[in-house]
This record gives C-alpha cells, structure tokens and sequence, in this order.
C-alpha cells in the first residue's frame, strides 16, 4: 500500500554526516531504497536547525539543508520535487514525491524576507516553533499558557497567503488554541494522543478536535516516548492505540502519518525504518478495513491537499 509521510530528518543527516549518499546509505532510516521498500510514494522532508546553534547561524544550516535537498535528494532520478500539490497525482510508477517543510521558524528570527527566501524554495508546510520559544511563538517544552507572539500575525498572513499548511505538531497548547482561528490550513505532521501518551508533544482531546473543527488533520508519530508513557521503545500494537483513539475522536479520514525516521534515537518494534512500513499497515489491517487503512495511508491527505 502506497504511503504519504509528513515527517522525516534525513536533511538533518545528509548535511551533517561524511560521505553520505541518500540512495543506499545503511545510516539513514529514510534512504531511497529504505523508502521503495517501504511503498513511502510521497515523502515530506523537514528542514531542521538544531536549537543549540548559535542565532546568527540558523538561517545559513537551513539553506544548506535545501542545498542537500536539491544536491543529494532530488539529483536521484526517482524523485520528483512537489511544488505544486496536483503533482501528486501525476506521479508515475517507481517515482517518489519529495515536499520539503521547515520545523520551526528559528532560523528566520524576525525577519519575513529570509521565511520568503524559504518559501521559494519550494516548502509546502511550516511549523512556528520546535520545542523552544522563538521570534515567533513558544515550543512545546516551554510554558504552555504563553502565547504567539506579535510577529506571528505577519509569518501566519505570509503562509495563508501563500498555501501553505502550518504545522503545529511542535506548538505549545496556548499558542495553538491562538493559531486556529487564524492558520487556513492546519495538519499536526508529526504528533500522538496525550490521552493515550501523557507528553508535551501530544495533543489532548480537545485540541485534537478542534484542530479538525478547524479543517486540520492529525498525522502520528512513530517516536516511543510519545507512543508510551515513559518508553524507549514500544510495540505496534501500542502505536494502534493511538490510532484507534483518535479515530474515536475525530474519523479515520482526518489520521495520517509522519514517521520522524531520521529523527529519532529509538525506534518502535519492527517498525526501525521506512523500510519497514508495511508491517505497520499489517498491523493496522489487523484492526481496519483496507479502504480504512488506504484513507489514513494516502487517499486521506491527497483528499485534504485536492481542496486546497
Ligand atoms: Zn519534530
């Protein structure tokens, strides 16, 4: 079964490790041939600058990631880069979409024009924070109650202008209840049930039904400390909880999947890589019908993305 992913870091490696080729290299969960063997049709690839870098080097590890993007995805024949989401059906056998998406906008600081840059890039979804405070807003390690912060008004009129889906997988809990109203096209990417996983990365209940009141979707996350309370590493069946949960919530038709492989240092069991994709989708038809389990793996999000 075809799979849509909306999570990977495999930009992250391929600017950071030696000799690294995206088409067969054994460190990367998310290589080329890991994604053929995993049926992944579509993937998204995360730009992702590490917090600990100094400000006034964000933004040149960001472009350097879309240098990796363009340089060590794209110059595979397999890839296509999806500009334009109407690509995704025009892909043909044996190809792989490739989308690019920026996780977290610290590396722009306060400055619309280096987003802008970013956005011609190609990126097709943005999140406002990962887990720490930024120009924009606060992540989800920081005080929940604290809210966007006056930039966010310009970043989030620049993205609805534009198309693009904001993420709000890394948000805290009062800046995303501050986003809804405003963000036209919501998706958490990559992000599990807090009533099933008590952690600031989850969602509760509410905002998971408010996040789809507000025409978003919610993609799981494939990360053992956000699948079981306190896990390194966990079993399928655990991550079929999450699943099953947030289908009582809000409909199979608004749950995909974006995995992190590339962003993770613990996997859940038989599920190490996009390689083995498939046995998650074993595991699912275990609980779901096919046409169920096709919603949450591909028709759900090209559904979302045809309405845009
Ligand atoms: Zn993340």
């Amino acid at each position: 079964m075809n799979i849509i992913d909306l999570h990977c870091d495999v930009l992250e490696k391929l600017t950071r490790l030696e000799n690294v080729n995206f088409r067969s290299d054994a460190r990367l969960d998310a290589s080329l041939e890991k994604l053929k063997a995993g049926n992944v049709k579509v993937q998204v690839f995360a730009i992702f600058v590490h917090s600990e870098l100094p400000d006034n080097e964000k933004f040149l590890a960001a472009i350097r990631q879309i240098e990796a993007f363009h340089t060590k995805v794209l110059c595979e024949p397999e890839m296509i880069h999806i500009t334009e989401w109407e690509q995704i059906k025009q892909l043909e056998d044996g190809q792989i979409g490739a989308i690019l998406s920026l996780e977290g906008c610290d590396c722009i600081g306060e400055d619309l024009q280096k987003l802008e840059h970013i956005l011609n890039a190609g990126v097709k979804l943005v999140g406002l924070t990962w887990n720490h405070e930024n120009g924009v807003a606060f992540g989800a390690s920081e005080d929940s109650s604290k809210g966007l912060k006056p930039f966010a008004k310009k970043v989030v009129q620049l993205l609805n202008e534009r198309d693009i889906i904001i993420d709000v997988s890394h948000l805290n809990e009062q800046g995303f209840f501050e986003l809804l109203p405003l963000g036209n096209k919501l998706i958490a990417s990559h992000s599990n049930a807090k009533a099933i996983c008590d952690h600031p990365r989850n969602l509760s209940d509410v905002q998971i039904k408010e996040l789809v009141k507000h025409g978003g979707r919610m993609h799981v996350v494939f990360y053992p400390p956000f699948i079981e309370n306190g896990k390194e590493t966990t079993s399928m069946a655990y991550l079929v909880k999450h699943v099953e949960h947030i289908a009582s919530l809000v409909g199979i038709q608004n749950i995909g999947f974006g995995s992190d492989f590339d962003g993770m240092d613990h996997t859940v069991e038989k599920l190490a890589d996009a390689g083995e994709y498939q046995n998650f989708i074993k595991a699912l038809l275990k609980t779901f019908t096919f046409e169920e389990v096709s919603l949450m793996a591909h028709r759900g999000f090209s559904k979302f993305v045809n309405r845009i």
